[in-house]
């Protein structure tokens, strides 16, 4: 009974090894993977508060959907009168 069972998984593990997975490509040596693009920024003003934030301020999260602008450069914002926000600093670093 033994045996038989073995044999069993024997031939299952045969079966297996008869269809080997597609070896994985090898990374070339010495080659530098290109660059993702860049994040595009984006700044999210407040409508009623005319206050701009960098994405990702936790600040954003309690402007509701219908009151946001969404800005591609800070000078955006600018021109459109938003001041920065105090917590994410929208400026700093640029
Ligand atoms: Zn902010």
């Amino acid at each position: 009974m033994i045996r038989s069972f073995c044999l069993v998984l024997i031939l299952m593990l045969v079966g297996c090894s008869s269809t080997p997975a597609p070896e994985p490509d090898p990374l070339p040596v010495g080659s530098t993977e290109p660059a993702p693009p860049p994040p595009r920024r984006v700044y999210i003003g407040d409508v009623s508060t005319k206050v701009f934030h960098r994405e990702g301020c936790p600040e954003c999260e309690s402007i509701d959907l219908s009151n946001q602008r969404l800005f591609e450069t800070p000078g955006e914002a600018l021109d459109g009168d938003y001041s920065r926000c105090p917590v994410c600093e929208p400026l700093r670093g640029w």
